[in-house]
């Protein structure tokens, strides 16, 4: 590598990239900082396209990447919004079950949450309608730190202090190709080149193939699922306070159906994870025969598809029957009607499969010649993204000195 601070490229203009980039900025105050980012502003994939929460850390195994970064980075993500007067609310949420067959796993939901350092409550029928009014459950875990926020908003006020200490934030060029020369790696855009002497790969949706222009074999394959939302109307806004979720299916890293009043006041109903025929498949109609030819050639997609067929069979189905997404958000709120429901946006996850067909639970940071792969960072990876950041700040610090 060049003597002298060593000059860092991050691609990916979204939350991730962003935070990495000021966990960097802070840890190297000298080192030049770029970030690529293919579209014309960032936060347009994933960070812009999600439900708005602060998750407060409930879900995740003790021990894990998830649990620990998620509450460094709630914690983290409160401050930057109070310095850069980015609007959020500490709204706490309810976890509902409905079913006696949910107790159980609500309250291993409990166990984790106290193992996580959180100060939950569990509510009977009566206090969780005292809670929410218009829910319905046997029993239902309250979680006071949870919270909202904008994402979109949050990247913007990440590149404007990024720009406001010195680094390159390029929007509008893609990484196109790598190649080496002497000690550093030359980053091909549409649009000219980049030097560095060591990248940050945060592409998100597309970071296995970004991975494999490192030279890497990721040994994950990126599957995009796709989560749709229903927007609710005046009058069913009205029946919901905050955020009211179900009991997660333990087996999936998806946290089923819920009902959220986000930062602006809106409430929206979702999202599902509908298997998309494209990486930036926004659109049940959107299909990217490139990206369909690369995830069939993959042996973990089959294996993952033999797993869970009925279950990708469903949420096609409920995609397209605004009854059964109904019937599932009315076992949160009975009074809900299919009139509350008006048309609303999606978002696509960027999952990562392995090998043997198993959706990575985890954050996934994997290391390759002179670069750092982010390979999975699904929620609640925005609300972490302070915390990955200095995490990947912290690795790479010690790759660079090595
Ligand atoms: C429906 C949905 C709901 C969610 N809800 C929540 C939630 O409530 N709370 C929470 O904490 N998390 C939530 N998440 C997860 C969260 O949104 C993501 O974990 C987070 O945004 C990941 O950020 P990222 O920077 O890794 O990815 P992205 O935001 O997708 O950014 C990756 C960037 O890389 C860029 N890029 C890709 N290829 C190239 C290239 N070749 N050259 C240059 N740039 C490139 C892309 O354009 C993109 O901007 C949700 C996600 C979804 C999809």
């Amino acid at each position: 590598m060049s003597p002298g601070p060593r000059r860092v490229a991050i691609i990916g203009g979204g939350i991730v990239g962003l935070a990495t980039a000021l966990a960097l900025r802070e840890s190297s105050p000298d080192a030049p900082l770029t970030v690529l980012e293919k579209e014309s502003e960032v936060g347009r994939h994933q960070t812009g396209h999600n439900s708005g929460v602060l998750h407060a850390g409930v879900y995740y195994p003790p021990g894990s990447l998830k649990a620990r970064l998620c509450a460094d980075g709630r914690a983290r993500m409160e401050a930057f919004c109070t310095a850069h007067g980015v609007p959020f609310t500490r709204c706490g949420k309810l976890v509902v079950a409905t079913r006696e067959a949910e107790l159980p796993r609500l309250e291993t939901l409990r166990e984790r949450a106290v193992a996580n350092g959180l100060a939950v409550e569990v509510l009977d029928r009566d206090a969780l309608r005292e809670v929410e009014p218009h829910a319905a459950g046997l029993r239902a875990l309250r979680v006071p730190e949870s919270g909202v926020v904008d994402y979109g908003e949050v990247a913007r006020a990440m590149k404007a202090a990024l720009i406001a200490q010195g680094v390159a934030v390029r929007t509008g060029q893609s990484l196109r190709g790598v190649r080496r020369m002497n000690h550093a790696l030359v980053l091909e855009t549409g649009t000219g080149e980049v030097e560095s002497d060591f990248v940050v790969n945060c592409g998100g949706l597309h970071a296995d193939r970004l991975a494999r222009r490192f030279g890497l074999d990721p040994g994950i394959r990126i599957v995009p699922f796709r989560g749709e939302y229903f927007h609710l109307s005046a009058a069913g806004a009205a029946k919901v306070r905050a955020l009211i979720y179900p009991v997660p299916d333990p087996d999936l890293p998806f946290l089923g159906v819920h009902l959220t009043r986000g930062v602006h006041g809106t409430v929206e109903a979702g999202p599902n994870a509908v298997l998309a025929f494209a990486r930036e498949g926004y659109r049940r109609r959107d299909l990217s025969p490139g990206d369909l030819i690369e995830a069939f050639a993959f042996p973990g997609f089959w294996r993952m598809a033999a797993r869970w067929w009925r279950t990708a069979a469903y949420e096609w189905r409920r995609s397209l029957d605004p009854a059964l997404f109904l019937r599932d958000l009315q076992r949160l709120v009975p009074s809900l009607t299919r009139d509350d429901l008006c048309p609303g946006g999606s978002g696509v996850r960027a999952q990562a499969v392995d090998r043997d067909g198993r959706l990575a639970d985890d954050f996934l940071f994997v290391e390759g010649p002179r670069s750092l792969h982010v390979l999975n960072a699904p929620s609640p990876a925005a609300t972490a993204s302070l915390a990955i950041g200095r995490e990947i700040a912290r690795r790479a610090g010690e790759r660079m000195a090595g």
